[in-house]
């Protein structure tokens, strides 16, 4: 028998080449990834990709980089050559994306390469041409801008079954499409383009000064950038830093959409992918996924990116625990977007238009549709705009309350008064309030006192001068006009007979702040809304077009009732308390309660409640004048202003706020004063929590005597408070993102979230 010893050849070097090339670049889209990778190593802002065929005809990378030396020129495109790692040692602390000097070869061995390259100091730019990793000629000086062109021509011309394997040019195109948009998401400062040979237009885009988001926006649209939440984490221990940016609940994908950068790398990880999917699976509908951008910056030491050459799926040290704190923090970003998530277009308040240009969009031929009052209204933008259709108290009331058949918008309100019948507010709660208070008959009905308008006397202040006329910003003023001739007999501080022209330069200036701090597209909600029902005493619902809004009725009252005060300075009707109440009693009042801050220290209350009515006694004068507060000679207090009709504060509130007069006003500056002590009014008159107690009162005065009895709380923040937020409230920007007014619900997301079920 005879062995036959088989011939073993060595394998021609050019095919051995061409193999390795092979496993490093794949198809066009890794090739541009090397290349893109070279101009950042290169430190370009400006990276233009053009491609013909998907790359497989022709890759035209140009940055505008440092440049490659002329005499490093002929050596850039053999194995091993890169100007970025010296020694072995320097594999541990690589911050470059290339090291191994391998891409630029690869390439060569499978491609026409042609360099064109001019470093800062050069005279001239240099081009080079490239076969098989080695320079086909010396150099040629050539036009040129500092930075380098790299050419790829007929990639695997020499490798049949690849370029048979890669015959889909638009798959291609799509590929690198997919990788240089990644690229330009992750390096937001440089700017990106990607075109086809021969087009105008780049089909990825990004500008220089464009932010990572507006990059996502770009390259995923709008409806993915919409629901981003920022993350970021690092642990000094694992050695590891995380940012980027993910999706919210809102947002959900078939195919999960992952840009993973570690040490600025795109790569893949199987195994950080389907641990953050876990923490998704939660929040997600079944079978749906996220977008997520993340960058991962691990100590070089510890990641592996020698495993592939394709250096795309990537392992490191202590990968467990890293994956874990990710995890983690995704879920608590998660979390926290998900319990705001019904809070969360709080920003978009009327005038941010960010959350309607989706309605504008799919519900609207042209692009004003959700403008104007002549705007075709889709059907599913109707929503009930009538505040006199059904209402929550409808649901809420079970008792058979007078008044929920009786006042409608037209009836009731702040200057046409409740029916007749309906509102008597002082029996029944002010008996209550006099328990409270230990003073029998506090206040009368509230009356007007035309007298008080114009006091004698005061015109010798030589502040007021009753010729000119200030003119008012506030809507209210036509409204004023017309209520002085219709309804003399509903006259009321809002529409006095002969007004009061006021020039001082303090009230002046407060009214300039007030309306220099409107919010426009606020405004026009509280306008126009339709009061949905009362949540509490502190909280109601209201709804303005699609939109469902919770308001903060405390805080919008109090500032309600400082801008009256300010407008209407030293315009104001008077309530008439019946029986002069004691300062001297109220001021003992508030230092009983807790709330007042009393201690030993302060002194005797005695002493103090004296203070008090002495102190104030002497500011009467300006106090009735400019406000409407009496105080008589013996310290009593006999009267308040009159902000809006049908209104009373809640006198449970006097003794705190006769203390705070005295204590917290501003006594020594003009502005200041008039400032704190409308704010200090405001509070007082602002509906507050103490109104369930009226309610519960007035519930049984009611059962026992049902023709008696004021309006319960929740008819009198209707149609009264609610009323005047329509027209006589400038609401503030603050409102905007201070929690007083939240946006709860907007119909086309609500719909999003049926859909989702
Ligand atoms: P590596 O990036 O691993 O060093 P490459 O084969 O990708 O290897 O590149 C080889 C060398 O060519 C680089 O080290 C660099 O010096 C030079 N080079 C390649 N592309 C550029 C470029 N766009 N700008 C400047 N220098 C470049
Ligand atoms: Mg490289």
């Amino acid at each position: 028998m005879a062995l036959v010893a088989g011939v073993i050849r060595r394998l021609d070097e050019a095919v051995v080449n061409r193999i390795a090339a092979g496993e490093v670049i794949q198809r066009p889209a890794n090739a541009i990834k090397e290349m893109i990778e070279n101009c950042l190593d290169a430190k370009s802002t400006s990276i233009q990709v053009v491609v013909k065929e998907g790359g497989l005809k022709l890759i035209q990378v140009q940055d505008n980089g440092c440049g490659i030396r002329k005499e490093d020129l002929h050596i850039v495109c053999e194995r091993f050559t890169t100007s970025k790692l010296q020694k072995f040692e320097d594999l541990a602390s690589i911050s470059t994306y290339g090291f191994r000097g391998e891409a630029l070869a690869s390439i060569s061995h499978v491609a026409h390469v042609t360099v064109t390259t001019k470093t800062a100091d050069a005279k001239c730019a240099y081009r080079a041409s490239y076969s098989d990793g080695k320079i086909k000629a010396s150099p040629k000086p050539c036009a040129g801008n500092q930075g380098t062109q790299i050419m790829v021509e007929d990639l695997f011309y020499n490798v049949n079954t690849r370029r048979k394997a890669l015959k889909n040019p638009s798959e291609e195109y799509a590929k690198i499409l997919e990788v240089v948009g990644r690229y330009a998401i992750h390096n937001s400062g440089i700017s990106f383009s990607v075109k086809k040979q021969g087009d105008t237009m780049s089909d990825v885009r990004t500008l220089s000064n464009a932010t990572t988001v507006d990059n996502i926006r770009s390259i995923f649209g709008n409806a993915v950038s919409r629901e981003l939440i920022e993350v970021g984490c690092e642990d000094a221990n694992l050695a590891f830093k995380m940012k980027g940016y993910i999706t919210n609940a809102n947002y959900s994908v078939k195919k999960c959409i992952f840009l993973l950068f570690i040490n600025h790398r795109l790569v893949e990880s199987t195994a950080l992918r389907k641990a953050i999917e876990t923490v998704y699976a939660a929040y997600l509908p079944k079978s749906t996924h996220p977008f997520l951008y993340l960058s991962l910056e691990i100590a070089p030491k510890n990641v592996d990116v020698n495993v592939h050459p394709t250096k795309h799926e990537v392992h490191f040290l202590h990968e467990d625990s890293i994956l874990e704190r990710v995890q983690q923090h995704i879920e608590s970003k998660l979390l926290g977007s998900n319990s705001s998530r019904m809070y969360f277009t709080q920003t978009l308040l009327p005038g941010a238009d960010c959350s309607s240009s989706e309605v504008v969009k799919s519900a609207a031929s042209t692009s004003t549709a959700t403008k104007g009052t002549s705007d075709k209204v889709y059907a599913h933008q109707m929503v009930r705009t009538d505040s006199r259709e059904q209402k929550l108290d409808a649901f809420l009331q079970p008792l058979t309350n007078p008044l929920s058949t009786g006042p409608t918008e037209e009836t009731a309100g702040v200057n046409a008064g409740p029916p007749e019948g309906t509102v008597q507010p002082q029996d029944a709660e002010m008996a209550d309030v006099s328990e409270l208070l230990e003073m029998p008959d506090v206040v009368e009905m509230a009356e007007v006192q035309q007298d008080a308008v114009m006091p004698a006397g005061l015109s010798k202040s030589g502040h007021l001068s009753p010729e000119k006329a200030f003119p008012r910003k506030r809507p209210r003023e036509d409204m004023d006009v017309q209520m002085e001739e219709d309804t003399r007999k509903e006259m009321t501080a809002a529409c006095t007979p002969k007004r009061r022209i006021i020039n001082l330069t303090s009230v002046l200036t407060l009214q300039e702040e007030i309306s220099n701090q409107a919010h426009e597209s606020l405004q026009e909600m509280l306008r126009d809304h339709s009061f949905v029902g009362c949540v509490s005493p502190q909280w109601a619902l209201v709804q303005f077009r699609t939109k469902l809004y919770l308001l903060n009725t405390t805080k919008l009252s109090q500032e309600l009732f400082y801008q009256i005060l300010i407008y209407d300075f030293a315009n104001f009707g008077v309530l008439r308390l019946s029986e002069p109440a004691p300062l001297y009693e109220l001021a003992m009042l508030a230092l009983e309660d807790p709330e007042s801050g009393w201690t030993e220290e302060d002194g005797p209350k005695e002493g103090l409640a004296e203070y008090i009515v002495e102190f104030l006694k002497k500011k009467s004068e300006m106090l009735k004048d400019y406000f409407s507060l009496e105080i008589d000679e013996e310290g009593n207090l006999t009267g308040l202003p009159l902000l809006i009709d049908n209104y009373i504060p809640l006198l449970e509130g006097l003794p705190m706020f006769i203390l705070r007069l005295a204590t917290e006003v501003n006594w020594d500056e003009e502005k200041e004063c008039f400032e704190s002590l409308s704010k200090e009014l405001s509070l007082f008159y602002s509906i507050r929590k103490q109104y369930i107690i009226e309610e519960t009162n007035l519930t049984r005065s009611q059962s026992e005597d049902s023709d008696s009895g004021s309006p319960p709380w929740k008819w009198t923040v209707e149609h009264v408070v609610y009323k005047a937020f329509r027209t006589h409230l400038l609401p503030p920007k603050h409102f905007t993102d201070d929690g007083n007014i939240l946006q709860l619900a907007y119909l086309p997301d609500l719909y999003k979230v049926f859909e989702r079920c």
